[in-house]
């Protein structure tokens, strides 16, 4: 028998190997072997077993690692699809589908030494008094760590071995599981009597996947290009708090009666110990009892291998776990969660760049399961398929317990800056505002986008901000040169002196933007007596920092909350009557076609941790452009016009959700050599996609960040249907040219980040 082997070093070729006798029954698609590879000893995984190769005088396999084979048969097609959809090559796709403590197995399992008791034979010898009193205490705990009994005796591992020699105690060496939320005590609890529209909801969920089967008929594996039995996707539309929860873990339950698992998928962000503990609490009991395991990039490398390993060996079989945890061995699986799905951080930003919700889709039709994508705010790509019939659009309209949405109101910062001396942190209205939440005992949440400075260039005075005439972007200001510069078509001209609006002429144009720092000095200056904590990357930087600091807010600690992004969602804050937006212009013109749609979904998100207990909230969202629509749509909780809008921009010019785009960005020290390459690049584009009939080629131009880390950028921007179709060409096209040693060339299909 001979198996054929992805080796880890990036080739972008399988190699056959010969299964020694000793190896035999052991290796299996999936299995993680090492190889000799030349003179080297390579780790990699067996894609296929067979009778016989092509090639005579095979090398044997060294080594078998692990007992069962790692990357499911399943999981190993979808990272097939992976490797060829992103354009990346088959072992990087394969690589990123196990985490690195597995593939490694450096981890492993943490052996650990437990003492017990042993029965006596015969009379109880007379001990030395420190020897008795360690005894008693085995004894009376029957069975402890080694470790802890030694501290609790305050005596050594020699003290206890001696009482291991009379035959009184054994020690021995054991498994021990790390669980990363072994420390809390989580109660359980029991399903909620869903409202009508969750139990609607619900009814089409189960529905469906009843329709895929029991666990035994399962398994439909479906040809490429088709989905299989009983995969279905939905998109769960409900406003901010209105119970999209309490249907995910009835579904899960429902997954669990069918003798199936589910994986949910949460932005890293929001996978606080809160929302861990809502998924463990139900399931830590009664007939569906299973292990949640959970995995994120916050877990020590032991934790992540234990969580795993619990996976796949059936034992976890609720994965909750931020985007990598898509790739879950979860078997079989009848329903995928995925969470706040317009959410950009499940685009993995280096290689593989994959979109996790889009990976759960595709492995949803690969194995039959359900998937429901929720969110208060969607995607205009997943409301677009709604549209299209190609999801089902459940809605939850209103919130649960008669809870009224926040009064939002726009505060036109123009007439602040007009008033004063330039633009102000804080305009009266919010001043006012928090002034009042102070007196009452109530609390505040302040919220500034995190970039905190803008490189687009606005007016202060009147909005005005430039775009590209071609492409509806906002042009990106480059300082050094004094220049405005669109990056998807090129697009250049010089700063303008004074505001080019006729009517306003503003000598100062430009308009920075300032940051959280700034922002918590001046609350300071204003309200002196309000204790007000930030919340940024900075002053969070210990794993523990952000959980004290929301349980200080919930203890009502703290008056105000300043935060960035961090404070933007899933927090619940019975006692927060308002939300102030600073500046909402910062997201709204950063140089993206999906800048509007951001700004709608952040402000909608922010909003919502207003009035979530008895008092109504309120929300200021201070703008300079307060007539966008993206700020009008998101002050009525209007998402239909928001995106009937949205889409009159869009779809002329082939944008996103009515095309698909992919992003080439190619990166060197030496500017000309970039731009001579990027320029290369595209002549052999417009060759090759000679056969596509709707294929839209924008650029070589220079990106945003153009000199990010002393590296120069340049863009080529393609836009079509047929994305499947135009990656495979596109890694043909690649893999035929030739660039400088110092230009690299990155392909990113369906990007979100542009910048
Ligand atoms: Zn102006
Ligand atoms: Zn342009």
């Amino acid at each position: 028998m001979i198996a054929r082997v992805s080796l880890e070093i990036a080739l972008r070729k399988e190699f056959d190997y010969s299964i020694p006798p000793e190896f035999a029954g052991k290796v299996d698609v999936g299995t993680r072997v090492q190889v000799p590879f030349g003179a080297r000893k390579v780790l990699g995984i067996v894609t296929a077993v067979a009778e016989e190769s092509a090639v005579v005088k095979l090398k044997p396999i060294i080594k078998v690692i692990g007992e069962q084979s790692l990357v499911t048969p399943k999981v190993l097609r979808l990272a097939r699809w992976l490797g060829e959809y992103y354009c990346c090559a088959p072992e990087v796709a394969l690589k990123s589908v196990l985490p690195e403590s597995v593939r490694k197995e450096d981890a492993g399992w943490r052996e650990r030494l437990f003492v017990r008791v042993l029965p006596v034979a015969g009379e109880f010898p007379k001990l030395p008094k420190r020897q008795q009193d360690v005894w008693n205490l085995v004894e009376e705990r029957r069975e402890i760590l080694l470790a802890e009994l030694v501290t609790l005796a305050g005596t050594t591992a020699g003290t206890v071995r001696k009482l291991e020699d009379r035959g009184l105690i054994q020690i021995t060496s054991e498994i021990a599981e790390r669980d990363p939320y072994g420390r809390e005590e989580i109660l359980p609890t029991l399903p909620i009597v869903p409202n009508p529209a969750q139990a609607a909801a619900l009814a089409k969920i189960k529905a469906a996947m009843d329709a895929a089967g029991p666990k035994e008929a399962a398994a439909g594996e479906a040809a490429a290009g088709e989905a299989a039995k009983g995969s279905a996707t939905f998109l769960l539309y409900g406003v901010t708090g209105s119970g999209k929860t309490e249907v995910y873990l009835q579904a899960i339950a429902h997954a669990l009666e069918q003798g199936k698992g589910a994986i949910i998928l949460v932005p890293e962000i929001s996978l606080t110990p809160q929302t861990v503990e809502r998924f463990k609490a139900r399931f830590s009991s009664g007939p569906l009892q299973t292990l949640v395991a959970v995995l994120h990039s916050h877990l020590s490398s032991g934790e992540r291998h234990d969580e795993w390993h619990k996976i796949r060996q059936g034992r976890a079989r609720i994965v909750i776990g931020a985007r990598s945890a898509i790739f879950a061995p979860v078997e079989p699986l009848g329903l995928i969660i995925v969470d706040e799905e317009h959410e950009h951080t499940y685009k993995q930003e280096e290689a593989p760049r994959y979109h996790a919700r889009d990976v759960a889709i595709m492995r949803g039709q690969m194995e039959g399961a359900v998937t429901v994508l929720g969110s208060a705010t969607p995607s205009l790509e997943s409301y677009y398929n709604c549209e299209q019939g190609k999801f089902t659009r459940l809605d939850l309209p209103e919130r649960v317990d008669n809870q009224k949405m926040p009064y939002v109101r726009v505060v036109d910062m123009r007439q602040a800056a007009r008033d004063g001396q330039g633009p102000p942190i804080f305009s009266p209205q919010l001043k006012e505002a928090i002034t009042q939440r102070l007196e009452r005992g109530e609390q505040t949440i302040l919220f500034l986008n995190r970039r905190g400075y803008s490189n687009s260039l606005q007016c202060p005075k009147c909005g005005f901000v430039a775009n590209c005439p071609n492409c509806s972007v906002t042009l990106t200001y480059h300082r050094a040169e004094q220049k405005l510069a669109c990056h998807i078509c090129g697009h250049a001209e010089k700063v303008p002196p004074v505001c080019p609006e006729p009517k306003c002429k503003n000598p100062a144009i430009r308009f920075a933007g300032t940051g959280t720092q700034k922002v918590e000095a001046v609350l300071a200056k204003l309200f002196p007596k309000a204790r007000v904590s930030r919340m940024d990357a900075d002053t969070m930087k210990r794993k523990d920092d952000y959980r004290r600091t929301l349980g200080d807010f919930r203890a009502g600690k703290i008056d105000i909350l300043l935060g960035t992004q961090m404070i933007a969602k899933g927090l619940h804050f019975p006692n927060v009557t308002l939300v102030g937006i600073i500046y909402a212009d910062m997201a709204l013109h950063q140089p993206d076609f999906r800048a509007g749609e951001r700004t709608f979904q952040l402000l909608t998100q922010v909003s919502g941790r207003a009035g979530r207990g008895d008092v109504e909230g309120e929300v200021f969202v201070q703008a300079f452009t307060p007539f966008h629509p993206a700020i009008q749509y998101a002050r009525r909780h209007d998402f239909t016009g928001f995106y009937e809008q949205e889409m009159e921009f869009r779809t002329p010019l082939k944008y996103p959700p009515v095309s698909r785009v992919a992003l080439l960005t190619l990166k060197g020290r030496n500017e000309d050599k970039v731009a001579f390459s990027a320029d290369h690049l595209r002549r052999e584009l417009d060759k090759t996609g000679a056969g596509f009939k709707d294929l839209v080629i924008a650029g070589p131009a220079p990106a945003p960040l153009l000199r990010a880390e002393n590296f120069y950028r340049y863009q080529i921007m393609l836009r079509t249907r047929a994305m499947s179709r135009l990656s495979r060409v596109l890694a043909d096209t690649v893999q035929k040219l030739t660039f400088p040693d110092d230009v690299t060339l990155a392909i990113d299909i369906d990007p979100v980040n542009l910048s």
